[in-house]
């Protein structure tokens, strides 16, 4: 095969991908090049992932510094980074205890497992059963994919998972249907964000801890894409005033060093004992190293209250445009994770954006996801509305609905 067929190349992957037709080659704060060296703002952040922007320094120094050392010794072995992490995201957050892994399914697929082993092995019943809400998103793993609430992913895969059973999200009156007799535990997205973009109702989630508690059902807040300061504060259920018993984080964990983290009190967390659970990356010296500049540099520049006045901005700037552009039916989010419900197809304005040199994500066929690094600033932020503007000024122009 000729080396510059990309096309060809191309055909060597199994196509899971549906691929924008561009080739990224070169990061760096907001910005990403493609192979021709164009500039494009990216307000999708590796889809919530290089919160700190693209190849941060700070980071960068801090892995080439780790690589010089060690980069994989296996979890046989005692790993100074490893503990320093755990520590840091023990002392931030509600938890005691830590388990690294390598994504965010496989965090949820940990913490799934914790639920079932703290049941039998702490609680001594039979209880099982997970319950998970409609348009949840928790991984693509058998088991995350069972607890999801799209169909969609789960086309052609059965049997599932048992011992999952689905809620709709925001809904009082289904909570009288939380408990029964098998069910153990109870995982949920603080902010709904594959599924559109959906902050839980406060009343709601409160409510929702409330049954748990009174019931002994775990709660797990899975925080893969709301965690490490995306939503204005280091996880989005400080802003709830709910803790969890369990939390899951990977996305920005790493600033894009793949690593994930099932974090618990220590009364939950005692139920994994030595051979219950395990894997071989994860916790990796690397991975570590990455989560713990990431943190350090966000506690150290209170990263999370310049989030939380950048994403007070973004959203009032995008009500703006909601105010002018009948296309657009809602605007909702938290902090730097802002959703705008259309019209029309989500995918037609991300693709038309990309040309006007703007990246950015759906959640969902209707909705447009804005995820800027936590590091962007209010001239970036002016740049990308005045760029989606002109989109969206090109699409109520055709469909003859400009306010
Ligand atoms: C992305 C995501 C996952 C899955 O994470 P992977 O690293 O892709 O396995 C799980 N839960 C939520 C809320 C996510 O956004």
């Amino acid at each position: 095969m000729s080396d510059n067929n990309l096309a060809n190349q191309e055909e060597s992957l199994m196509q899971t991908y549906q691929r924008f037709p561009l080739t990224v080659e070169k990061g760096k704060g907001s910005y990403l090049w493609d192979d021709r060296g164009k500039k494009y703002l990216d307000f999708t952040s590796g889809i919530a992932t290089c919160n700190l922007g693209h190849v941060p320094d700070v980071v960068k120094s801090q892995i080439i510094a780790q690589i010089e050392e060690l980069w994989h010794c296996s979890n046989l072995f005692h790993i100074p980074a490893q503990q320093k992490l755990a520590q840091l995201l023990t002392t931030y957050s509600f938890g005691d205890q830590v388990f690294f892994c390598n994504s965010g399914a496989e965090a949820n697929e940990a913490a799934i497992k914790l639920a079932r082993k703290y049941a039998k092995k702490v609680k001594e019943t039979h209880a099982y059963e997970v319950v998970t809400f409609s348009q949840s998103f928790h991984g693509r793993t058998l088991a995350t994919l069972s607890a999801t609430g799209q169909n969609h992913v789960k086309e052609d895969y059965a049997p599932l998972a048992s011992g999952f059973r689905h809620l709709p999200y925001n809904d009082f009156e289904a909570l009288n249907n939380l408990v029964t007799p098998d069910t153990c535990a109870v995982l949920v997205e603080v902010v709904q964000g594959e599924g559109g973009v959906i902050p839980a109702d406060q009343s709601w989630l409160k409510q929702l801890a409330a049954i748990c508690k009174e019931n002994n059902l775990l709660l797990i807040f899975d925080e893969v894409q709301t965690g490490m300061g995306r939503t204005g504060t280091l996880f989005a259920y400080e802003q709830y005033g709910v803790t969890p018993d369990v939390m899951t984080l990977a996305k920005g964990l790493g600033s894009g060093i793949p690593v994930g983290a099932v974090i618990a009190t220590e009364e939950v967390a005692k139920a994994f004992g030595p051979g219950t659970h395990g894997t071989t990356f994860g916790g990796n010296p690397i991975a570590c190293t990455a989560g713990i500049a990431t943190l350090n540099y966000m506690i150290e520049n209170d990263v999370c209250s310049t989030t939380t006045e950048l994403g007070e901005y973004l959203s009032q700037q995008l009500q703006q445009l909601k105010e002018q552009c009948p296309v657009i039916e809602k605007v909702q989010g938290k902090g730097l994770l802002q959703g705008m419900a259309l019209k029309i197809p989500a995918k037609d304005i991300v693709n038309k954006a990309r040309g006007q040199g703007v990246l950015l994500l759906t959640a969902g066929s209707h909705v447009l996801r804005v995820l800027p690094p936590l590091t962007t600033t209010y001239e970036e932020i002016d740049e990308f509305i005045s760029k989606l503007y002109s989109v969206l000024f090109q699409v109520e122009t055709e469909r003859g609905t400009l306010r």
